[in-house]
């Protein structure tokens, strides 16, 4: 999705995201420690009167804190491995090189859904089948569901958004696993295992199965439900308005769902909060929708029934979409209703099949207007870009297909190319989402979301935990694409020092932290960090390089499911250095490099330069020297490079930190040439809180 002033130029603006988190009822109150321990402990001996005051005997009383400039600095310079990275190592399914291992799997889900709406009730119900195939080395005793849709209902965890309605939710009315009815009302099962629900009236339920699921075989299950689409004026946030009135619906999450399945933590049972994203299956959908006659529908994958539910006019405007890059229209704002907008008739059935995606969603309305155009992908050939809106929006889609184009040719470029057989821009008051193939988005958000074609649509990463593999890689490639679609080079260069303006913020999550937890500042960890690291990383390697190798990332984890380890260990990899510091700073902490010059004394042909790093987090030592226009001739130095006649850029590689010291001394000797300013990180890469000391003389 997109946030509105997410990019650096906006980093506050994020602040005022989450006003915080609303629940549902309070667990039950916790007791006092004082009516617990005092019951059920023998008794403690008494605690020393503070650590601070009291010596350890035979040693003194341990120096208050420092300045922390004053202490040596601990650089780590490996990434923190947890519990879950390290049992996918043991296993196999993931590893150092960073590209799925030997033993990698991933579960399938396909789906099979039949969905009528009722535009008077504003309701879909639904009956749908799961094949779920246990891909995975182990038995399956339980079936995680998602059920989105119950984030509508009163009495669910919330993070900031505010559904438009409150509704009953997704309610499930009937469902089988294999075949064997599941009692919906039975409670909870006790004792011996058997077949059982809970949780339908949340986010997420578990279904216990009294025959686990084997090794490499299938479950089917069937599931028959029904949900409203929330709608009314006061809606906050995405996904919350799914309707406007009872003319135009956006369904999205709008049917019952495996949860992921994964070898770094087995079920995904993280609850849906709103605001952070999904982590869904890999599968194929075949989606049949039945609407009234006349009412247009969009959705992901490709239609399978034209000649039932289009007439043969725009049949055959569809037939020359991919001859020419102009709009077409396919069904024009005059052609409405039965016969003139689709085929004649009561209803019609939409049929959609596609092939590899992790989601589905649509969109339908009586008045859509639908047009087209295409785009070519490198390698690939002509796509059709489709774009269904209202009348009285059209100028909000009158450079969309142009913008949607420009993406999809773009990012194929830059990356890898467009998987999808189609794109589709849908009109609605959720105006700013993705979906494979779909966007819900007019021309504002076109290029943010198109981009999301890559990332998590192709590229299947767990949003809800790691936003920043979604949005900050999406951020990242808009402004590459901004640049191109201006003809100019991108310019990277400021963003990576301005994260020294936010280091040290309390409310700042690492980007390591569960985005579905992230607070206050989740627009900030989620959007607008990883452009600031990967300005960084571009400022060590080279822009260039860092997008070379994220195009090889993209590929080794097409339709697969990478963590950020696979992430971090494939960038080491592919830019030929262990980079682990740079990760474990950027990633786990908040911390900023602050670099200064704190002196430079020339004695000779001889300056020496000391720089120094007030901060956590180190960098190489790149300085700018500027030279008099005469003098002396300049002498080349091994690592300095000439940037014009009278600039040398000078540079010492991260390691001459790893010792500690928070100084370094640059020796500079270009044979005499005076030297009138030197500028630590001319390019402003490097996080610092205070740019202005980076000069010499100041
Ligand atoms: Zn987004």
């Amino acid at each position: 999705m997109i946030v509105r002033c997410a990019l650096a130029s906006g980093l506050l603006a994020s602040l005022t995201l989450a006003p915080g988190w609303t629940m549902g009822p309070p667990a039950a109150a916790t007791k006092s420690p004082a009516s617990t321990t005092a019951m059920s402990l023998p008794a403690m001996p008494a605690p020393a009167a503070s650590f601070g005051a009291a010596a350890v005997a035979g040693r003194p009383a341990p120096a208050p804190q420092q300045e922390p400039a004053a202490v040596p600095r601990a650089i780590r310079r490996d990434v923190p491995l947890t519990n879950a990275i390290r049992g996918a190592m043991a296993a196999g399914t993931r590893d150092f090189s960073g590209r799925p291992g030997p033993a990698y799997w991933q579960l399938q889900a396909d789906y099979t859904i039949a969905a009528r709406l009722d535009p008077a009730s504003q309701t879909i119900t639904g009956d749908e089948t799961i094949v779920l195939h246990n891909n995975s080395p182990d038995e399956l005793s339980e079936i995680v569901l998602r059920l989105d849709h119950n984030i509508f209902r009163a009495t669910v965890p919330r993070g900031f958004s505010v559904p438009a309605e409150t509704t009953e939710g997704m309610v499930v009315t009937r469902l089988w696993v294999d075949g064997q009815a599941v009692d919906l009302g039975a409670p909870a099962a006790r004792g011996p295992r058997r077949l059982g629900v809970t949780g339908l009236d949340q986010t997420v339920a578990s279904i216990s199965l009294a025959t686990p699921i084997a090794p490499r075989s299938t479950a089917r299950l069937e599931i028959e439900w029904r949900t409203k689409l929330p709608g009314g004026p006061d809606g906050r946030g995405h996904r919350m308005t799914q309707r406007w009135d009872d003319t135009l619906f956006q369904p999205t999450q709008w049917y019952p769902r495996i949860a992921k399945y994964d070898d770094l933590r087995g079920w995904d049972t993280s609850v849906y909060l709103g605001p952070a994203e999904f982590y869904n299956n890999f599968g194929r959908f075949d989606v049949r929708i039945d609407v009234p006659a006349g009412w247009i529908v969009s959705g992901t994958g490709v239609l399978q029934n034209p000649e039932e539910v289009l007439t043969a006019a725009a049949r055959e405007r569809l037939s020359r979409v991919l001859d020419a890059d102009q709009i077409t229209t396919i069904v024009g704002p005059d052609e409405v209703g039965p016969g003139r907008a689709t085929a004649p008739g009561e209803r019609l059935v939409w049929h959609f099949v596609a092939d590899m995606v992790n989601d589905f969603a649509w969109a339908t309305a009586e008045k859509f207007v639908w047009q087209a155009t295409r785009a070519t992908i490198p390698g690939k050939g002509p796509i059709p870009i489709h774009m269904v809106f209202l009348p009285e929006r059209a100028n909000l889609f009158a450079n969309a297909g142009p913008i949607s184009r420009h993406a999809l040719e773009f990012y194929s470029d830059l990356w890898v190319p467009y998987p999808f057989p189609q794109l589709t821009l849908q009109d609605g008051p959720s105006a700013g989402m993705e979906y494979p193939m779909v966007i819900n988005s007019n021309q504002g958000a076109a290029d943010h979301e198109v981009a999301h074609q890559w990332w998590p649509m192709m590229v299947g990463t767990n949003e809800t935990w790691y936003g920043w593999m979604d949005e900050g890689f999406d951020q990242y490639m808009n402004i590459l694409s901004a640049a191109h679609w201006r003809d100019t080079e991108p310019d990277l260069d400021g963003l990576g020092q301005s994260y020294g303006r936010i280091s040290g913020d309390e409310s700042e999550p690492p980007m390591m932290w569960a985005a579905n937890y992230g607070g206050p500042m989740y627009g900030f960890q989620t959007y607008s960090k990883t452009p600031l690291m990967l300005s960084m990383l571009g400022g060590i390697v080279g822009d260039q390089a860092v997008q070379r190798a994220i195009a090889g990332y993209a590929e080794a984890w097409s339709f697969k499911h990478p963590s950020p380890w696979d992430f971090v260990f494939f960038m080491n990899d592919a830019l030929g250095q262990d980079l682990g510091w740079f990760w474990y700073y950027w990633l786990w902490t908040t911390e900023s490099v602050d670099g200064s010059i704190d002196e430079a004394v020339t004695s000779g042909s001889r300056t020496m330069v000391t720089v120094r790093q007030d901060g956590q987090m180190p960098s190489p030592v790149v300085l700018e020297v500027r030279f008099a226009r005469s003098g002396p001739a300049i002498d080349p130095l091994p690592n300095a490079r000439m940037v014009d006649a009278t600039t040398a850029v000078v540079t010492w590689p991260v390691d001459v930190w790893f010792d500690g010291s928070r100084t370094f001394t640059a020796e500079l000797d270009f044979g005499g040439r005076t030297i009138e300013r030197i500028t630590f990180d001319p390019s402003r890469r490097f996080p610092d809180r205070d740019p202005a000391d980076n000069v010499w003389p100041r």
